[in-house]
């Protein structure tokens, strides 16, 4: 943990990780994912049970017709370096961030 993050005029910044999305919330609308500058997070598909079928990457995203819906899943946690777009764009609000100070590395 550490609280010595600093700005580039020297101002200190407490960068705000995202740790976890609620995917009984998330309606998949990409917002955050475009917002992203750190390929932290992916849209995934889920099936009727909210089993995870796997990354929507254009290759089979109906994972041969199982495919319910699709969520926004954090896959590569540690890239985020806790800027706050993604919460600012979420219509949901189904986003859990943590200050650095409070996350462990
Ligand atoms: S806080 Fe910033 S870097 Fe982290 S997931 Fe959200 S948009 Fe990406
Ligand atoms: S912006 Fe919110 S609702 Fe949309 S995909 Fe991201 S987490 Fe889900």
């Amino acid at each position: 943990m550490t609280n010595s993050f600093l700005t580039r005029d020297g101002s200190r910044w407490m960068p705000d990780y995202l740790t976890a999305i609620d995917g009984a919330i998330c309606i998949g609308c990409g917002r955050c994912f475009k917002v992203c500058s750190r390929e932290v997070m992916h849209l995934y598909g889920i099936d009727d049970t909210g089993e995870i079928l796997g990354v929507c990457d254009g290759e089979d995203d109906d994972f041969d017709g199982q495919l319910n819906r699709m969520i926004m899943v954090i896959d590569h946690p540690g890239r985020c370096i806790g800027c706050g777009a993604c919460a600012r764009v979420c219509p949901k609000n189904c986003q859990t961030h943590a200050a650095a100070d409070t996350v462990a590395t």
